[in-house]
């Protein structure tokens, strides 16, 4: 077991651009365990949140983890290669920011992403909705972009706790 502690907003590292993951030699075995470990602890934890990025545990590299509606994967190097022009609204928010509170921001509502399996095979896959959302948010920490970079309009940040009494049941 390792959890280990989730970066916050203002830590430097979750801004910076991450370096292209590499394969061999077990060189990624770590963070991928700190990464399933730690995100399945915070769902635990918060009942909520479907993925985590390395930079978020100070590993500067293009990893992700995903653990989601019944699907768990690991992506490397991902690349969005195609977005819809069709937008939608969602309520975001990070683990970097201990699921305090969340915004409502514009996100393409389906995106193909070109990555890399855990066994460094190519892959490409078109998401919509959900991982959609998801893997935006994902793979923009990996550029140093965080969810609060999109809000438009700040009376849509809401407290977690004030989310989840009036506007959870209200989603899309
Ligand atoms: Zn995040």
């Amino acid at each position: 077991m390792a959890v280990k502690k989730v970066l916050q907003f203002g830590d430097p590292r979750l801004r910076a651009k991450c370096s292209r993951a590499s394969f061999g030699s077990g060189s990624n075995r770590r963070i991928m365990l700190d990464l399933r470990d730690t995100l399945l602890n915070l769902q635990k934890i918060h009942g909520k949140g479907g993925g985590l990025a390395a930079p978020q545990l100070g590993c500067l590299e293009r990893i992700i983890f995903v653990s989601a509606k019944g699907r768990s994967f690991y992506i490397f190097n991902p690349r969005i290669t195609e977005k819809s022009k069709r937008m939608f609204n969602v309520w975001d928010f990070c683990f970097s920011n201990n699921a305090s509170f969340l915004a409502r921001i514009s996100r393409h509502y389906r995106v193909t992403v070109e990555f890399q399996d855990e066994n460094g095979e190519n892959q490409r896959e078109t998401f919509s909705g959900y991982f959609s959302e998801l893997f935006q948010h994902e793979i923009d920490h990996l550029n140093g972009v965080l969810f609060i970079d999109h809000i438009r309009d700040p009376s849509s940040i809401v407290m977690m706790e004030e989310w989840d009494r009036q506007l959870k049941h209200k989603q899309h």
